[in-house]
């Protein structure tokens, strides 16, 4: 493609709506541009990209047998009444863009495709001889996102690899699973990106059922905790540790002190001369399940470490039909516009003890009549330890599980894990913790869809048994960004070779000059040829301004037919390293070629 006949608009300045590097190189190198709020536009470079994101994608994904298919992005809201889904969508989280089409019936743009998949799974798969069976799609994914930003990392529009398997247990769903693990891998390897597979929260089915990809850089809007001997990664809202050992308790005898404003840890310790570690703190919750009931939730914890919010969802989600519903919808630390709808007086907040009693709750039918208890794994052991006394200004001091108080009947981890902690599987370990881009997610699913659509096959026994799912996406676009955000410098963007709009730009200094011309022309020609994707920078401008055009956009590799040409060479540099050598005219085609295949071989 030649320079002069695109749609090359470059911008000198940081655009002011960008804050990451890789969004401002983007808009600034003319990739994308930005339509509305969280919506854009991917001009003709950056579909380059995304075409040989795709490329590598589908390439990976065929080879383990996985079909391509295209579902509709339209989807009628009774097949997410039936998933149960549309309330948490629409309300709730409210990330589908849902609408009311002139049949004045519901409809919503696809965030995800488990309902449509499981619906056609349900028609079509009747025999464990049709299984295992792996579908997926490449397509633009709609979600109303609460904070879009970033430019791609997270758009309201934006491409989506989404596949879908079905097996008759789960042994077949590990396998394939297993081969998704292998195949994301190769695809991020291939793409050229330094990444890190770590284990994710999978909800409240739990497991090691899932895996997200993670870009490691310091946009990334998750945390991941690892250690350095490679054997452990984990999303934050997953991870697991030893915390530190906790310090011997002070108080050899249980009494009630008074502790005036002293409702939080810092100034508990502070006047009590203690450590957090020696604390049991007692946090209220309240969690509201999708039948509207609310249930007060008090989770004991030691005073040094926090509740891990996604941990203590997955826990009462777990515990939702003990409640009569089955996801949650809302789960909050009550403000006092809250605590007014049930408390029947007002509570002890920064004293409340284990005990506090159940008739603080009003009785009212959306509100459970009792707290429910949750204890952390790290107040199991403590001994003599301090915390509240349900009066406010006052704190029991030298209190024991047994005879003071008693323990909550479950013990479930619900610690966040942090930097510094002890790993689990080597105490050595310590955990460190770093920013990461989610690029991909892999996700057992088990039956959660195919019991709630009644999606079923019959098994070599003749039994009718729900069929095992998994999920895997990659976000195409997204992929593109954080590749940039991965390999930049002051110049500009540094593509991986896999992945950029083209190889190689054969830049003419002066275009007066008719030998410069021809030996450019020539090069070029015979570049593409080559298959060397290659652009000409045939414009009528200063070779500065070319320069530091070739450098933004990041390409490469890149020629220069100048001064070398009377001794019949050219400058070729690599953007990567920087390093420019001269290369003999008739070589130089040759020479380039093998680069691009060395970088672009999978
Ligand atoms: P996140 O936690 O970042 O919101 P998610 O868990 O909602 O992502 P999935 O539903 O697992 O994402 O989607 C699969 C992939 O799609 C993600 O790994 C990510 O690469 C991409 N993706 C998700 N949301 C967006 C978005 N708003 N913009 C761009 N890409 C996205
Ligand atoms: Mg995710």
């Amino acid at each position: 493609m030649r320079l002069s006949q695109m749609l090359f608009v470059t911008l000198r300045e940081d655009p002011a709506e960008a804050e990451i590097p890789s969004h401002k190189l983007l808009l600034r190198a003319g990739y994308i541009r930005r339509i509305a709020s969280g919506v854009y536009a991917y001009l003709p470079l950056l579909w380059r990209v995304l075409t040989k994101v795709s490329k590598i994608v589908r390439e990976e994904m065929d080879a383990t047998g996985a079909q391509e298919c295209l579902l509709p992005q339209l989807q009628p809201a009774e097949l997410w009444k039936e998933s149960g889904r549309w309330d948490t969508y629409t309300k709730a989280e409210g990330i589908m863009f849902a609408f009311i089409d002139r049949r004045e019936q519901q409809v919503a743009l696809g965030p995800t495709h488990e309902e449509v998949i499981t619906t056609i799974a349900r028609d079509m798969i009747r025999s464990y001889r049709q299984l295992p069976l792996h579908l997926y799609q490449i397509q633009t994914k709609f979600r109303d996102e609460i904070r879009p930003r970033f430019g791609l990392m997270r758009g309201r529009e934006f491409i989506m690899k989404d596949g879908y398997s079905f097996h008759p247990d789960h042994a077949s769903l590990k396998a394939t699973y297993d081969d998704m693990y292998r195949a994301y891998t190769n695809m991020l390897r291939r793409s050229g990106l330094d990444f890190r597979a770590v284990e994710a929260d999978s909800g409240a089915i739990g497991g090691s059922g899932s895996h997200e990809f993670m870009v490691l850089a310091e946009a990334g809007e998750d945390e991941v905790l690892y250690t350095d001997d490679g054997q452990y990664a984990a999303n934050v809202e997953k991870a697991v540790s030893l915390p530190p050992e906790a310090e011997p308790s002070r108080f050899d005898t249980c009494k009630q002190l008074d502790t005036p404003n002293t409702p939080t840890i810092q100034s508990l310790c502070d006047f009590l001369d203690c450590s957090p570690s020696q604390i049991v703190k007692n946090v209220l919750y309240q969690v509201t399940y999708d039948n509207e009931r609310s249930v007060l939730v008090l989770v004991s914890i030691r005073g040094d470490q926090d509740v891990n919010e996604v941990k203590l969802q997955n826990q009462l989600t777990r515990q939702a039909s003990d409640y009569g519903g089955s996801t949650v919808i809302d789960l909050t630390v009550p403000d006092a516009e809250a605590q007014q709808q049930w408390a029947t007086k007002p509570l002890p907040l920064g004293y409340i003890a284990p005990d506090l009693a159940d008739d603080y709750i009003a009785p009212k039918s959306a509100v459970a009549p009792k707290f429910l208890r949750l204890a952390d794994p790290t107040v199991v052991e403590l001994k003599n330890f301090v915390t509240g006394s349900n009066q406010s200004g006052h704190h029991v001091v030298g209190a024991n599980w047994g005879d003071t108080f008693r323990l909550p009947e479950q013990v479930v981890d619900l610690r966040k894990a942090i930097a510094g902690d002890r790993a689990q599987h080597d105490p050595s370990q310590l955990i460190r913790s770093a920013r990461g881009i989610e690029i991909g997610h892999i996700f057992q699913l088990g039956t959660k869809y195919s019991q709630a659509l009644g999606a079923t096959y019959t098994s070599e026994q003749g039994e009718d048994n729900p069929l095992f799912m998994g999920c895997y996406g990659v976000g195409v676009s997204r992929l593109a960004q954080a590749a940039v955000e991965q390999s930049y410098d002051k110049n500009g963007i540094i593509w991986p070779v896999a992945i950029a709009p083209y190889h190689a730009i054969v830049v003419i200094p002066n275009i007066g000059d008719a030998q410069q011309t021809e030996a450019a022309e020539t090069l070029y020609q015979e570049l593409n040829a080559a298959g060397v994707e290659t652009l000409l920078d045939d414009r009528d401008e200063r070779a500065g301004v070319k320069f530091k055009d070739a450098e933004l956009i990041g390409i490469p590799f890149r020629i220069v037919t100048g001064r070398s040409l009377k001794s019949g060479k050219v400058e070729v540099t690599q953007r990567a390293s920087g390093e420019t050598e001269d290369i003999v005219l008739e070589d130089v085609v040759e020479v380039i070629k093998r680069w691009v295949l060395e970088a672009t071989s999978p």
